[in-house]
């Protein structure tokens, strides 16, 4: 049995996390913690710690920890067949459940899924396929994709440059020259305090219009969007926002991209954002929610429209160029299959909406007259909680106070994970689906201490 501190050692000497401070890591300096255990939505760690896990891992263990189902589901695929590739028409029994399963559920026009490994893949996909077909419609001038400031769709090269965040950029060289980004819907941050929602949707419309202009209709190919901001501060959007959007894109034959990474099979209370806010995408990406993280598994839908030509470009010029060993991979497809059954029967799209509507009222209720609170706000089982140093001038914190570290620390002492958000300090909830009210009560009641114990 190895002792913690060995393990803790060999982590320190040969471990590269991902999203951490690397010396500071290596140093010894920055916390490390060993996760060994889960169960509905706590945690365990080698300390013996039990944690409430507030934001699902990263917002994805949607049905919670220690699911048995999802389990045996993956060692019989594992016992059975554990792989073998997709390519040229191989499926598995699993894969093409799931792939049924998915497009039963996804929107009617709607018309095929194509699976990868996660969103970050699943993004690099939609683009390519977006490439594919402005080439096959004969645009090969149309290739520019706009994505919002603030906007996350994960950290490869393209997606790294369309995530629009200044941590995913700074030293890498993004943004890419084809990703342009234009202005957040984020009502709280508007510049003219005066301005109404409807008109501040209104205002991210014409920004979206300004850079049309400017760059060239017949120059952009795809806008991209998360129903919900995510990684950028969980933000939903102001009222009307999508719809302005839709109108503007349609008006200039512009793609649209649904990143549905976080808020796919359920996290709002319905089985897509598509389907919360009357989304029309030509792409909706899906991960996380997909298998619920017991096993990598992504996809790309393609709605119809794109579809056709895509069938009309493997007509012209042959089997389509893009594919990995690990598409559809069988174990991550079991995992997916089990996953969906789950949410079904237990009824969690509806108690997303449900509980997760009480998290956002009983937060609302505890912070929202704190001097130091600018805007609790979520939507379905996505609560945050945006701390100001004053909250008449909506101004901020000094980055380098790092508060909303400081709140998710002292958070973390009472016992419950939340994340603090990487631009500004915004703590972000996002608790698994099956979370009950009692314990929406324990982040409540922990998250207002916690503000409490760092501002007073
Ligand atoms: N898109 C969204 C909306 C996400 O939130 C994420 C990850 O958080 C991604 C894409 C990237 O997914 P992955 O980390 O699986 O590559």
């Amino acid at each position: 049995m190895l002792t913690n501190d060995e393990l803790a050692k060999w982590d320190r000497e040969n471990f590269m996390h991902p999203s951490t401070h690397l010396g500071q890591f290596a140093r010894g300096e920055a916390a490390q913690r060993i996760v060994t255990g889960g169960e509905g939505v706590h945690i365990t760690d080698r300390d013996g710690n039990r944690l409430l896990d507030g934001f699902a891992g990263l917002y994805c263990v949607n049905v919670g920890y220690g699911r048995t189902e999802i389990a045996e589901a993956i060692a019989a695929q594992a016992h059975e067949l554990a792989y073998y590739h997709a390519y040229a028409g191989h499926g598995s029994e699993t894969s093409i459940t799931l792939a049924k399963m998915v497009m039963d559920r996804a929107p009617d026009h709607m018309a095929r899924v194509y699976f990868g490994l996660g969103g970050s893949d699943a993004n690099e996909t939609n683009i390519k396929l977006i490439w594919y077909y402005n080439n096959i419609r004969g645009l090969p001038q149309k290739k520019k994709i706009i994505s919002r400031w603030r906007g996350y769709h994960g950290s490869g090269l393209m997606t790294g440059s369309l995530t629009g965040l200044e941590l995913f950029h700074k030293k890498f060289d993004l943004p890419l020259a084809q990703v342009i980004h234009t202005e957040a819907p984020y009502y709280f941050r508007r510049k003219d305090a005066g301005m109404s929602e409807a008109d501040f949707s209104a205002h991210c419309a014409e920004e979206l219009e300004k850079l049309i202009a400017a760059e060239g209709a017949d120059t952009i190919a795809a806008f991209i969007g998360e129903p919900v901001l995510g990684t950028g501060g969980i933000v939903p959007p102001p009222a009307g926002y999508w719809e302005a959007i839709q109108k503007v894109l349609d008006r200039h034959d512009i793609l649209l991209v649904a990143d549905e990474v976080v808020t796919g099979f359920g996290r709002l209370g319905t089985m897509f954002g598509s389907d919360h806010y009357g989304l029309k995408p030509d792409l909706i990406t899906i991960a996380k929610g997909l298998t619920s993280a017991y096993a990598p598994l992504s996809g790309s839908i393609v709605g119809q429209r794109m579809w056709d030509v895509l069938m009309q470009g493997t007509d012209e010029f042959g089997v389509l160029g893009h594919g990995w060993t690990y598409s559809a991979h069988p174990i991550g497809a079991a995992a997916g299959v089990a996953n969906l059954e789950l949410i079904d029967k237990l009824g969690l799209v509806e108690n997303a909406g449900k509980v997760g509507g009480y998290l956002n009222t009983r937060m609302q209720a505890a912070l929202g007259a704190h001097p130091n609170v600018g805007d609790v706000r979520g939507e379905g089982m996505l609560c945050a909680v945006e701390l100001v140093q004053d909250r008449e001038a909506r101004t901020f914190f000094d980055p380098s106070q790092a508060i909303g570290g400081k709140i998710v620390a002292a958070m973390l002492k009472r016992g419950v994970i939340a994340r603090a958000m990487p631009q500004g300090d915004i703590i972000g909830l996002a608790p698994p689906l099956c979370l009950t009210e009692a314990e929406a009560d324990t982040i409540v009641g922990v998250t207002t201490e916690a503000v409490k114990e760092v501002l007073g």
